[in-house]
């Protein structure tokens, strides 16, 4: 790319790309990042500047970038059928990808409502489950209940259950009855702060607490991530899932389980619940099921949920036109086709402790207070004192994460995520195919700039 190209880019985007989440304001000034290629676990920019991923993009690049058998599957599916709806139709992409996805989730759910992305299948499994109790004769059931500090997307119903109150704040009033329960976050908590396994059984009897509040004939659902993003890379406390599907079946309140980001891989199995053991009702999908070279998403249904929707007459009032899109599905079978060839399951697996072990080494910097994840999905949380008892204040956050470690940090070749929703983190994500090199590579980068960093505050 000449520097001409590059410039007019610069240009273009600053006038008229509306880039999402971001501050446009600050761009008039400074570069936009202009990412033009992607091989593996690298990206290149329009000055020729390498990154690593390690964030795969969004949580999406599972397999890498750059992969030709992806873009030939959707070469060849547009040849053959580019577009034709999933209303009243089926497809083969979209057939063949419903049954291989029910092959591979826990239990029985065998059908699969798909959309084209993550927010679109929170919001269709937020329908879905007030109509099926509309169906089943408990129409009184529409609150739903998810996590403080959650992140469940950007439409109305998904935003409503997000727990990012700045998020929601140029939006509300919210869609009524959406309840927030306090987050399964050990190294933040004051409730049996030096026993996790007591931990887990409180938190989750915060569910069984407001469910009580709400009364409980009045909840539809629970959602919740495996690991929870937002806040850092939050794994369940032991015994978690366990309790909170107990209590949902007590109250007979259905359990979703936001795989947006668990899914395919990201914490070594299939699906974030079979990590965990849970029997979830619905599971919500996107990002990883096509590694991101085409947008997909959708709900993974139990046999129970669908089943009055299979009755005469009956139909699920909701339906996205681009939803399981021929290429789209075809891109995903591609995918998993390399899940498979590749054993990446088995590839996360039996690479994660290198990884967990490889972030430890930062334990060791006075600004490193916990790092946390499973599988590929890793957090490190900055403190201000070691023991984590100091906050930092918005001032600092503001300075430390948007004025010094977003920029430092894709300058020094690394793309991650310095986030503030809850305290001050960086998001770790690398692609599936990482191996000790990429780890070390991200340990380097994040270690001297972390150092740097520490000169500033
Ligand atoms: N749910 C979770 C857990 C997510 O992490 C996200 C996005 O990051 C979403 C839903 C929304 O997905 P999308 O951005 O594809 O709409």
């Amino acid at each position: 790319m000449s520097d001409l190209d590059h410039d007019h880019l610069q240009e273009a985007a600053r006038r008229h790309l509306w880039m999402h989440f971001s501050r446009l304001g600050s761009y008039l000034e400074s570069e936009i990042p202009v990412i033009v290629r992607g091989e593996g676990s690298y990206v290149f920019d329009s000055r020729g500047r390498r990154y690593l991923d390690g964030l795969s993009s969004l949580f999406v690049s599972q397999i890498g970038h750059g992969r030709q058998e992806l873009s030939s599957a959707a070469a060849k599916q547009s040849d053959e059928l580019a577009y034709f709806p999933v209303w009243s139709f089926g497809h083969p992409s979209a057939i063949e990808l419903a049954e291989r996805l029910a092959n591979s989730t826990p239990g029985d759910l065998n059908r699969v409502f798909f959309t084209t992305g993550g927010s679109e299948a929170v919001e269709a499994a937020y329908k879905l489950a007030r109509q099926y109790f509309k169906l089943v004769g408990q129409p009184g059931r529409y609150k739903v209940i998810s996590r403080q500090w959650a992140y469940h997307g950007v439409t109305m119903g998904a935003l409503s259950l997000t727990g990012v109150p700045a998020m929601k704040a140029p939006f509300e009033p919210m869609v009524p009855g959406a309840i927030k329960v306090p987050n399964a976050h050990f190294f933040r908590t004051m409730e049996h702060a030096s026993d996790e396994q007591a931990f887990g059984l409180w938190a989750a009897d915060q569910v069984e607490r407001a469910l009580v509040m709400e009364g409980p004939d009045s909840v539809a659902a629970v959602f919740v991530e495996p690991v929870q993003n937002a806040g850092g890379s939050v794994p369940p406390p032991p015994g978690y899932f366990q309790r909170v599907r107990e209590i949902c079946d007590k109250y007979g309140v259905l359990l979703v389980s936001d795989e947006v980001i668990c899914a395919f891989g990201r914490l070594g199995e299939w699906f974030g619940a079979q990590r965990y053991g849970f029997q979830p009702d619905m599971i919500t999908f996107a990002k990883g099921v096509t590694s991101g070279y085409a947008p997909l998403g959708g709900v993974l249904v139990s046999d129970r949920i669908g089943e009055p929707f299979l009755k005469d007459k009956t139909s699920f009032a909701h339906g996205v036109t681009f939803g399981g899109h021929p290429v789209a599905c075809a891109v995903a079978l591609a995918n998993l086709e390399v899940f498979e060839r590749e054993d990446l399951l088995a590839h996360v697996r039996s690479n994660e402790g290198a990884l967990q072990a490889t972030l430890n080494k930062l334990r060791d910097l006075p600004l490193v207070g916990d790092v946390r994840g499973a599988g590929y999905f890793w957090a490190l949380e900055l403190v201000k004192d070691k023991n984590g008892n100091v906050r930092f204040d918005a001032d600092e956050r503001e300075r430390l994460l948007r004025g010094f470690l977003a920029p430092r940090l894709l300058e020094a070749g690394l793309i991650c995520r310095p986030d503030d929703r809850g305290d001050s983190i960086i998001q770790l994500a690398p692609t599936l195919i990482s191996e000790r090199e990429q780890f070390n590579e991200m340990e380097q980068i994040l270690r001297d700039v972390l150092i740097e960093a520490q000169s500033i505050l």
